[in-house]
């Protein structure tokens, strides 16, 4: 049985925004010692805490947010949001949007499970900008000779962010929003962009580790098909996972990768 997550409380000490899509929001811990015991030990760049939001009535939610740069011996860390629809929707976003220097949140975790792997020929890392956070840190982990690609699917071109990455790992943006699976059906036969823009890679010779994270049914019912079935790419070498679901707060969301969790291994 795996240990439960500690809860850390974090202030809010800086926010930036990185484009109209996406807030950055900079957060120092109230208990530095409890921060250092809680992330002390994650060696993965995919590592990831639960917000916790307290509704009136008790009830608990939580959102799921990838950690950037969490600096054990500073006590703090990064959380770049993204501002979805008209910025009001949901939990986290709206609450990042009024984040203030001073606020407070309890966050559970971390949690993770990716780290490139530096036994890889080359890495394949894509994903929409829920994505994104986990794609710069997975970058910044990249030893400056790696060999690959990063192909990010944003709304338009202003919301392209600066993203620093190796020489040998090719970047590109991807617009137009994420078509989901429904859609690809009605539209007959059309593909997701995020889909149409990594087929359109050069396929590299060699062993690839692929990191691809977005809108569920983008990752799972297209990607993950081409990279399993046409590419071969062995399971162990593919990090892919919903990180949202179009049409369905993170709690529906949850209940919908149970339910695929469970038909996949009945
Ligand atoms: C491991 C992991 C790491 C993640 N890291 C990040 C991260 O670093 N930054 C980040 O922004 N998100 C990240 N996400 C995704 C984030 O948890 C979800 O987007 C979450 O649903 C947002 O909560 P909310 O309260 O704003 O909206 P919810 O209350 O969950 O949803 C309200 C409505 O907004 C829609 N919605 C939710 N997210 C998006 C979106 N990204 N784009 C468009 N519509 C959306 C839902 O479909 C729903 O209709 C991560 C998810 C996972 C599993």
């Amino acid at each position: 049985m795996t240990a439960p997550k500690p809860f850390t409380e974090l202030t809010v000490t800086a926010t930036e925004r990185l484009t109209d899509g996406m807030v950055r929001v900079r957060f120092a811990a109230v208990d530095p010692a409890a921060f250092a015991e809680a992330f002390g030990g994650s060696r993965f760049t995919d590592r990831y805490v639960k917000l916790v939001f307290e509704g009136a009535d008790g009830h608990r939610a939580l959102r799921t947010y990838t950690a950037l740069e969490p600096d054990v011996d500073a006590g703090t860390l990064a959380i770049d949001f993204v501002v979805h629809g008209a910025g009001d929707e949901g939990l986290a976003g709206p609450w990042a949007l009024a984040a203030r220097p001073g606020d407070r949140i309890t966050v559970r975790g971390p949690g993770g499970a990716y780290a490139p792997n530096a036994a890889a020929d080359w890495h394949l890392l894509a994903g929409d900008e829920a994505g994104l956070p986990a794609i710069r840190a997975a970058l910044a982990a990249l030893p400056a000779d790696a060999r690959g690609y990063a192909v990010v699917e944003v709304r338009d071109a202003s919301h392209e962010q600066p993203l620093p990455a190796p020489a040998g790992v090719a970047v590109s943006w991807v617009h137009g929003g994420t078509t989901t699976h429904e859609a690809m059906a009605d539209a007959s036969g059309q593909e997701p962009s995020l889909l149409r823009a990594v087929r359109d890679l050069p396929w590299l010779p060699g062993r690839v580790h692929a990191f691809v994270h977005g809108e569920a049914q983008v990752v799972m019912h297209a990607l993950r098909p081409y990279l399993l079935r046409e590419r071969e790419v062995p399971r162990a070498d593919l990090s892919i996972s919903g990180y949202w679901r179009r049409g369905r707060t993170e709690e529906a969301f949850r209940e919908w990768k149970a339910q695929l969790a469970a038909v996949e291994t009945a």
